[in-house]
């Protein structure tokens, strides 16, 4: 199939016999979990060889695996995906093993709208969407000779933060940077980090109401970043620099956490606007996204990043978190995804969910 069109995709399927399948990896645990809760088939693609590990966890297990050599393969399996009815839920490690290029040109029905990547890749195009939504970013500072406070340098592209540094100075900066990779230098915001995962349902007017749909906030997380997130049993940061040991910023983990509730309805302004925003630049975010912050000691949020799709810190709530629980016990990302698909499907609303 040449054509990228939903609905000629969708023309062949059996919406009573829809299969969700995702990439073996990130939170792929919780979306089988939320699938088979949702009464769904659910298919686990994975390089090599079926995982192993999903026995340990019967209840997130794919009911089937489709092995293939090389994630960047699944397109030539298109077409035998959809006559299985398959539908995709990307999420970061899914977009980022098939290439953006390839997912992009993914023939398959994909949870979300894909016209996002452009606008969360690129960090010109983030802040004009971000800052455009009104939300107060981090400062950039464009010349790094007038750094005069800490900075994060963060090279564009870099998963999980890696080679990300922090200078406080120009004389610290030209000393860590590698001049041959493209590169933003950012404001390094002091306070504290809360990753908000929001659900925005263009169907649904059940939440927070919008223009267009509603939102919920499902729940929230903070990154475990090795290794500035425990260098200092070692020492503080500024003397462990002084011997040439940098901190990095690797995500390996996600610890759960709620904020003070008066911050709440921030998050919702906040949620809104960027939905909102993003309506009328690329025709609207769909379904779950992040928001990455930074709460100041004056208790004002600023955004540094924005994650179009469900990310690993929702897998603490496989279970629920204490937001979802007071939407419907037993709420997950995932859960929610597949009952997003469950009632597009009924009232026959897939192309407003999928692309
Ligand atoms: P990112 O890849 O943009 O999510 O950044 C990786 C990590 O660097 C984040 O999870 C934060 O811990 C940290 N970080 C990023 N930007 C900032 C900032 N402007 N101020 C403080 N910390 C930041």
């Amino acid at each position: 199939m040449d054509t990228f069109n939903i609905k000629d995709m969708l023309a062949s399927y059996d919406t009573k016999d829809l299969r969700i399948a995702t990439v073996c990896s990130h939170s792929s645990l919780q979306i089988f979990n939320g699938a088979k809760k949702e009464g769904f088939k659910t298919l686990g693609i994975s390089v090599g060889e079926r995982k192993k590990y999903y026995d340990a966890f019967p209840l997130g297990k794919p009911d089937e695996f489709f092995i293939v050599d090389d994630y960047k393969d699944i397109v030539t399996y298109a077409k035998e995906l959809r006559d299985d009815n398959v539908i995709i839920i990307p999420h970061g490690s899914f977009v980022e093993y098939l290439g953006p290029k390839n997912f992009l040109k993914l023939p398959l029905p994909t949870f979300g709208n894909r016209n996002v990547l452009m606008w969360e890749s690129d960090r010109t195009k983030e802040r004009e969407w971000l800052e455009g939504a009104g939300l107060t970013m981090p400062e950039e500072i464009k010349d790094p000779h007038t750094i005069n406070k800490p900075v994060i340098v963060k090279y564009h592209g870099a998963k999980g933060g890696k080679g990300f540094f922090i200078a406080k100075t120009y004389g610290e900066f030209v000393k860590r940077v590698d001049m041959k990779k493209p590169y933003t230098i950012q404001e390094f915001v002091l306070g504290t980090r809360y990753y908000l995962h929001y659900f925005y349902s263009p169907i649904r007017k059940n939440a927070y109401e919008l223009s267009k749909g509603s939102l919920q906030l499902l729940s929230m997380d903070r990154r475990d970043e090795t290794t500035i997130d425990e260098v200092q049993r070692l020492g503080s940061i500024a003397e462990l620099e002084e011997v040439g040991i940098h901190p990095t910023f690797v995500v390996t983990g996600n610890i759960p956490i709620v904020l003070r509730e008066s911050l709440l309805p921030e998050v919702f302004n906040m949620g809104a606007a960027v939905v909102e925003k993003s309506l009328s630049l690329f025709g609207g975010i769909i379904g779950s996204f992040c928001l990455e912050t930074v709460v100041t000691e004056d208790l004002t949020f600023k955004v540094f990043e924005i994650s179009a799709r469900i990310v690993a810190g929702t897998n603490p709530y496989v279970a629920g978190s204490p937001y979802a629980e007071l939407i419907q016990p037993d709420l997950s990302t995932g859960r929610r995804i597949a009952q997003e698909i469950k009632y597009a499907a009924e009232n026959k609303l897939l192309e407003e969910i999928l692309t």
